[in-house]
């Protein structure tokens, strides 16, 4: 096992799929999570992926699996995924390996009867049972004699054979079943999402009709009533024993709201991580949905006392443990919301047809099949399975007209499922994988003191990241390794991490906002060395809160920068602008500037800077120049007044640098700008310290309010030769 030949094929920042640093911990695999894949690469294709090892172990299935016993599959042994590959579902873009349209077909927990799968890899039988949406039962794969050197290139044959058991049957499930388990779309739909759910919102405002514009609050759940006798005209659901929720999504921040008697709803996204994926996954990017939680057995029976103990593991922090100990599925019965349309004034038969449009039938998230017709045989067959109650709903009733619950007369499972106040946020952990890979050579310092670093100075750090976009870029294999841009979130994201969409030329951005502990801590366990800013905010991607003077060395004296920097600290002081500056983590020296927040357009920071920067280089010739071609500066210090932009970032206080120093960007009181200042003096072991014994003399960057029309006046005055 291993991920050497997946990291071989793919090229990590071009492709969109998971690129993990390492496997999970590998050990024996009894029980783990499998995932079917329909892929439309250049044939198309499943792709059977079964844990083993702390990974993916990965079979290509030409016709896909059979639940037809003893039909026997070719399934072509390919190389290991990682267990990121289980959230998958996307398109791989041209030119990559493996290019083409991939749903997450089926998922599920798969349990190994004779011995781990580890060993069954190795001596080529394995004996499962599978657990999934459409795959049930008991299945073998078997290892057939391949052509000689097969096994070495990972291309052995082996055959997946479905074993005779109550699951087995005769119809043809990979035709009759063709969606995805996460969007509900087919392999072909996938690179029509957007339109498709376009077409939904387009429906809903048609019925509608003028009717249901939304609005920025959230809806709230209507309450229920227990009656005796049902409503005439109505549709009936089984109440599955489970938690009800509010599901909300906004872009990829999925909430699920779960009332509480006492207080405020309880947000238990963080638990639920599959739950999430597969809502970020729908055609529609706001959705509000009134379901219910649920963990099924494995007999396939809902369980309460399943969700009790998946709520309890998971507060011990091993997500994926937790979501194979016990899967869980969000069972939907009313929509509430769909884009920009407020669904609830339609009647309720129009909203669940809206509903089984937008989820699954069968899914990770899927619409609860409503009943309809006489009551007695409905409470009869719910009798049977258990289920004490069934909720009731006019088939015309606006949302919160009528929900009412019938009692069927089973005895109701127990079970108190406690996911604890603000649980949400003790779920933020961040396991720093690979702590001992040396990321800085020269100075031995590995991926664990960037980590160490990052958690430590995360308290002064994170007001200068917070609510602002942030450009990352990834050095898996330390500063010595290759690089690249994370432009967008990586698929597998916890459930947590908030997200940040930035308009592009490109068709938009993903990205992180970092604004806890924890997402700091998981880019640096992303590997994520420098962290630049931009200097706007998410709510105001036009207005800059700050500018940046940037004085450059190349070949110049950090003296001459210090004593350009002075001079810049005197002109501001006459203009009435507060400047604070920071080592840039290199050599040179950055001065940021405040302006407030939300008042100035970056046209009016980029004016400020350059008439600045011009005054320098006037009153300093000799030291100070703006000219742009390197070779033309000779011995000069550049003033760079470029920083500042709508796409222009600079490193931010505090981030490390991906140099043999391991040196961070420090900021700086005025007064260490001196002979003597040595950039080299500030690096990831010696910077925490240095914070905790005087603090951060930026802090206010942030705060300030500076009167820049004032400021814009006065610096005139200088300009034109009548001020100081
Ligand atoms: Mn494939």
């Amino acid at each position: 096992m291993g991920l050497d030949e997946y990291r071989r094929k793919r090229r990590e920042g071009a492709t969109n799929e998971p690129f993990p640093d390492e496997l999970a911990v590998p050990g024996e695999t009894r029980v783990g999570a499998f995932v079917v894949h329909l892929h439309a690469a250049t044939r198309l294709h499943y792709d059977l992926r079964v844990e083993a090892g702390g990974a993916l172990a990965s079979f290509a299935v030409p016709h896909g699996p059979s639940l037809v016993p003893l039909d026997k599959r070719l399934a072509v042994h390919t190389e290991d995924h990682p267990l990121e590959y289980l959230a998958f579902e996307g398109i791989i873009p041209e030119g990559q390996y493996g290019a083409g349209a991939m749903i997450a077909w089926d998922r599920g927990v798969v349990e190994y009867l004779e011995g781990p799968s580890e060993e069954g890899l190795t001596s080529g039988k394995l004996d499962m049972i599978l657990r999934g949406h459409k795959l049930r039962g008991r299945f073998a794969l078997v290892r057939t004699k391949g052509p000689r050197g097969a096994r070495e290139a990972k291309q052995e044959s082996w055959l997946l054979i479905k074993k005779r058991d109550a699951h087995a049957t005769s119809r043809d499930v990979v035709a009759e079943e063709p969606r995805s388990v996460l969007s509900g779309l087919t392999v072909d739909e996938l690179a029509s999402a957007r339109a498709i759910g376009d077409g939904l919102v387009e429906r809903a405002r048609r019925e509608l009709g003028g009717r249901g514009s939304v609005s920025d609050e959230a809806p709230a759940l209507a309450p229920t009533r227990a009656v005796s006798a049902p409503p005439a005209d109505a549709l009936f659901d089984p109440l599955l024993a489970g938690v009800r929720v509010l599901a909300t999504r906004e872009g990829d921040l999925v909430r699920l709201l779960a009332p509480r008697a006492d207080g405020p709803d309880d947000d238990v996204a963080a638990f639920y991580p599959e739950i999430v994926r597969a809502l970020r996954a729908l055609v529609v990017e706001r959705v509000a949905l009134d379901g219910r939680l649920v963990a099924f057995d494995r007999a396939g029976y809902p369980s309460l006392a399943l969700l009790a103990r998946r709520a309890a593991r998971m507060g011990e922090g091993d997500v994926h443990a937790a979501a194979v100990a016990a899967p869980v599925e969000l069972v939907a019965t009313d929509l509430l919301r769909l884009g920009d349309a407020d669904t609830r004034p339609l009647p309720f038969a129009s909203r669940r047809a809206l509903l089984s449009r937008l989820v699954p039938e069968r899914g990770v998230v899927r619409a609860s099949e409503p009943l309809e017709g006489p009551i007695a045989p409905i409470l009869a067959f719910a009798r049977e399975h258990g289920i004490d109650a069934i909720t009731a709903n006019r088939k015309d009733a606006a949302y919160g007209e009528p929900t009412e619950l019938v009692a069927t007369g089973a005895e109701a499972e127990r079970a108190t499922v406690d996911h604890g106040r603000g649980a949400g946020a003790s779920l933020r952990r961040v396991t720093v994988t690979n702590r001992a890979k040396v990321f800085f050579p020269e100075r031995s310092l590995t991926k664990g003191d960037l980590c160490d670093y990052y958690a430590a100075i995360a308290p002064v750090m994170l007001p200068y990241l917070e609510d602002r976009p942030v450009i990352l870029v990834r050095y898996p294999d330390g500063i010595d390794g290759k690089s690249f841009f994370q432009w967008n979130v990586p698929v597998g994201m916890p459930a947590w991490v908030k997200t940040l969409e930035i308009d592009d030329d490109k068709g938009g951005k993903r990205g992180f906002l970092v604004d806890d502990a924890a997402t700091l801590l998981y880019l640096a366990n992303l590997a994520c060395i420098p962290i630049h800013v931009l200097a706007c905010r998410a709510a105001s991607l036009d207005r800059a809160d700050f500018f940046t003077i940037d004085f450059d060395l190349k070949q110049a004296s950090l003296a001459h920068a210090i004593t350009l920097a002075r001079a810049l600290k005197e002109l501001l002081d006459a203009i009435g602008l507060p400047g604070f500056p920071k080592t840039s983590g290199q050599t040179g020296l950055h001065v940021l500037v405040p302006l407030g927040r939300d008042a100035h357009g970056f046209d009016t920071a980029r004016t400020l800077a350059d008439l600045l920067g011009r005054l320098l280089v006037e009153r300093h010739p000799d030291i100070a120049t703006m000219e742009r071609v390197v070779g033309k500066r000779g011995a000069r210090v550049y003033v760079d007044t470029g920083q500042t932009g709508p796409s222009r970032a600079i490193v931010a206080p505090y981030s490390v640098r991906a140099v043999p120093a391991a040196t961070v960007s420090m900021p700086l009181r005025w007064e260490e700008l001196a002979p003597g200042l040595d950039p080299r003096a500030f690096d990831l072991a010696s910077a925490p310290g240095r914070v905790a014994r005087d603090g951060d003399p930026m802090a206010a960057l942030l705060t300030a309010r500076p009167d820049v029309p004032t400021a814009i006046a006065r610096l005139a005055e200088i300009v034109s030769g009548r001020g100081a």
